[in-house]
């Protein structure tokens, strides 16, 4: 049997009105090294142009370049409030926006887009996952640590089968949860360690993500690296160090399709 190299995939959230040199940029980078990039987009916030950019470049690359949903309109509202779904939100409630997303979402990309939802600030309850599996999505993803604590959680709350236990969410990563269809396949590393504006950021060193992916790997075999383009126009090297780093230890690449399949 063929000993396979983990699988990386690469989530990029908070895609919406904006067609900048940071996306553009740093969509480019990614594309050009023959890497998958998913690119989650805020369907309430989303401009026709960078829609129509997104469709050209599925076009020129159907297999690397992936367009997911982040939540709907990312509550940019309310800035000072860290969530968009989750809290005490109720299903109905949840589910309009959702259902919503997803009319948005058909009509801007058509097939061109793959049916996963992630969450705004990673923040969900148990309704908003039943409004997701009502609406007929694939995959979820969040995000997922590997702390003890954070492992004895998802192994105990999965042995009892639970969404939430003791108020921390249970997380199937990379699975299937009893009574949803869809499955979760989480982020596990993160370029930025701190925000410091509206598109800047303090972001972790090389070394510091590898140790992040080092990790991650005891415990998985399917690695998902969150980015957000637009706090990291500075650190495009960083990203492109990052890409022949994982090159040169043999990862696979791939974009949530082929991890569904
Ligand atoms: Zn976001």
């Amino acid at each position: 049997m063929e000993n396979k190299k983990p699988v990386v995939f690469f989530r990029n959230d908070d895609v919406r009105d904006s067609l900048d040199s940071s996306l553009i940029e740093f969509t480019n980078l990614i594309l050009g090294h023959g890497v998958p990039v998913s690119h989650a987009a805020e369907p309430a916030n989303i401009s026709k142009e960078v829609a129509e950019w997104l469709n050209s470049k599925k076009n020129e690359f159907p297999g690397l370049l992936e367009i997911i949903q982040h939540g709907y309109d990312h509550n940019l509202n309310n800035p000072t409030e860290k969530m968009e779904f989750g809290g005490n939100r109720e299903y109905g409630d949840q589910l309009k926006d959702i259902a919503e997303g997803k009319k948005l979402m058909d009509t801007y990309f058509r097939n061109n887009w793959t049916h996963v939802f992630t969450f705004p600030y990673g923040t969900y309850n148990q309704a908003t996952l039943k409004a997701v599996n009502d609406s007929g999505y694939e995959a979820i993803s969040s995000k997922i640590q590997f702390s003890t604590r954070s492992r004895v959680k998802n192994k105990v709350g999965k042995m009892l089968g639970k969404d939430i236990i003791l108020g921390k969410k249970v997380n199937y990563h990379p699975g299937t949860r009893k009574g949803y269809r869809f499955k979760e396949i989480s982020v596990s590393a993160n370029l930025i360690k701190k925000y410091t504006g509206l598109s800047t950021a303090d972001h972790y060193s090389l070394n510091e993500i590898k140790e992040q992916i080092r990790i991650a790997g005891k415990y998985t075999s399917t690695i998902g690296v969150l980015f957000h383009h637009r706090f990291h126009h500075k650190h495009l090297s960083l990203i492109n160090d990052l890409i022949i780093h994982l090159k040169a230890e043999k990862f696979r690449f791939q974009t949530f399709a082929e991890m569904i399949k």
